[in-house]
């Protein structure tokens, strides 16, 4: 088995030595790759180093548990470690009881940033702890904002807590999976008994659920039963109960009369305080600048899943061109990404108009839809002119029509007459110089 196993890796290394479309990154986190231990179903990964650990945790565990399960004919569950010997945390006990879980060790309270964001989900997740349970709990939030990581924190946390109780996270992909399994091997009352003396459910993906009459009927039924028994659930979706219209109404409203908690999307301060932490969990040798901090945060600032990629794409560009201990500021984040190798994966550095215009308007504290509108005040009018300006010298090749395009469909004329006003003002005005090269270089 063993060796069946390492030929099934050594095959699919090389089989994403193409697809993964990045000869450095393969050799530096696929290539080493080692078997470390097989336990069951689960085959123990020995990585590079810290940083390789969490690179293909986040981005390729995935894609490995289903090619080796597929070459090797069963389904196998991967984890990884830096770690020559199995540690502690990788002992075999612990792995058996997370494996009947699903949960992952990874995602606990300790790793999971709380801000203004996520603090009423964080305070839902927590009280399963004290002593007013809200049950079930509906946590409704965007992707990438955290609802998965929550959901598996409550695990690691409710498993140390009460070692004696049972529990199970699923996703509602692998629930409706199997529930068609189960009922075409007859086997649907023992699925709906093994469900129902779980004492906390973490159903992730709600919005997943298959709408098929007959699942949504068991799970329904399994819903019903555990709660009325006092068992907890905690549900994530990135829709809220009333939205899931493919589920029928009274599924809608049982939902719904739980506690529904948002996740929204997270404020700047937020983002920088996940990233700092991010940071010196993944590798401590780089000092990134305040600036650069709020440069990255600023253009990832549509999710945290977003904002990972993004450092894990810089992180490893600077682990192999800076030394250790170098101080990364944003000249070298804008050298990390002229590189053409990180083209494909240009997260949150691609071609936005909107994004040059948003940062702008922050600074003149100015909504950017005014600037589409037909507003001529000389404060608006000088917004606009700025921002045409700034677009320009961002993107020298972005036509003049297309610039004005961006304003609300402006002719080019005026988007001249914007730019040499500019230009003339920078020249008469120095300090307005500096201002408007200062603010060119921040965005
Ligand atoms: P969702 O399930 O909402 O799509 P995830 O839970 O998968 O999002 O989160 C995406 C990534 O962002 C994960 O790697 C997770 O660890 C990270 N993340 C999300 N929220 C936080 C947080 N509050 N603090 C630290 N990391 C977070
Ligand atoms: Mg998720």
């Amino acid at each position: 088995m063993e060796k069946d196993i390492e030929l099934a890796l050594e095959d699919i290394k090389n089989s994403l030595k193409t697809s993964c479309n990045n000869e450095a990154f393969w050799s530096d986190f696929i290539k080493p790759l080692k078997v470390l231990q097989i336990k069951d179903n689960r085959i123990l990964l020995k990585t590079k180093n810290a940083f390789a650990k969490q690179i293909l945790e986040n981005e390729y565990c995935e894609t490995l548990e289903k090619r080796l399960s597929s070459s090797l004919g069963s389904q196998v569950f991967v984890d990884f470690s830096v770690h020559d010997h199995t540690t502690k945390t990788e002992s075999p006990s612990s792995f058996v009881t997370i494996k009947n879980t699903n949960i992952n060790n990874n995602f606990v309270f300790d790793r999971f940033v709380v801000g203004g964001f996520n603090k009423l989900a964080y305070n839902a997740a927590q009280s399963l702890f004290g002593n007013s349970i809200w049950n079930p709990i509906f946590i409704n939030g965007g992707v990438g904002l955290g609802k998965t990581h929550l959901l598996h924190a409550i695990g690691n946390k409710f498993l140390r807590s009460f070692p004696q109780k049972t529990i199970k996270y699923v996703t509602s992909d692998e629930f409706s999976r199997s529930v068609y399994g189960a009922l075409s091997s007859n086997t649907i009352e023992e699925l709906k008994n093994e469900y129902e003396q779980y004492d906390l459910l973490l159903f992730d993906d709600v919005q997943f659920l298959s709408n098929k009459e007959k699942i949504n009927e068991i799970f329904f039924n399994i819903f019903n039963n555990n709660l009325s028994k006092n068992k907890i659930i905690v549900l994530a979706s990135d829709k809220n109960p009333k939205d899931l219209i493919h589920f029928n109404e009274r599924m809608r409203s049982r939902f719904a009369s739980g506690l529904v908690i948002p996740i929204t999307k997270p404020d700047l301060e937020s983002l920088k305080i996940i990233l700092e932490h991010k940071i010196k969990e993944i590798d401590n040798s780089f000092h990134f600048t305040k600036e650069c901090i709020d440069y990255i945060v600023r253009r990832n600032n549509n999710d945290i899943r977003q904002l990972e990629g993004c450092l894990h794409q810089i992180l490893f560009y600077a682990s192999s061109f800076f030394p250790p201990n170098s101080v990364i500021g944003i000249e070298n984040i804008k050298k990390i990404f002229s590189f053409p190798e990180s083209g494909d994966k240009n997260l949150g550095f691609d071609f936005d108009p909107e994004l040059v215009i948003k940062q702008v308007c922050d600074v003149y504290h100015t909504p950017p839809d005014v600037l589409k509108g037909k507003k001529r005040t000389k404060e608006i009018s000088l917004v606009r002119q700025v921002c045409m300006y700034v677009l320009k010298e961002k993107f020298p090749k972005m036509s003049l029509v297309a610039i004005g395009g961006a304003f609300g469909g402006r002719d080019h004329s005026t988007v001249i007459e914007s730019l040499e006003k500019i230009k003339s003002l920078m020249q008469k005005d120095k300090s307005f110089g500096d201002f408007i090269k200062n603010l060119i270089n921040k965005i």
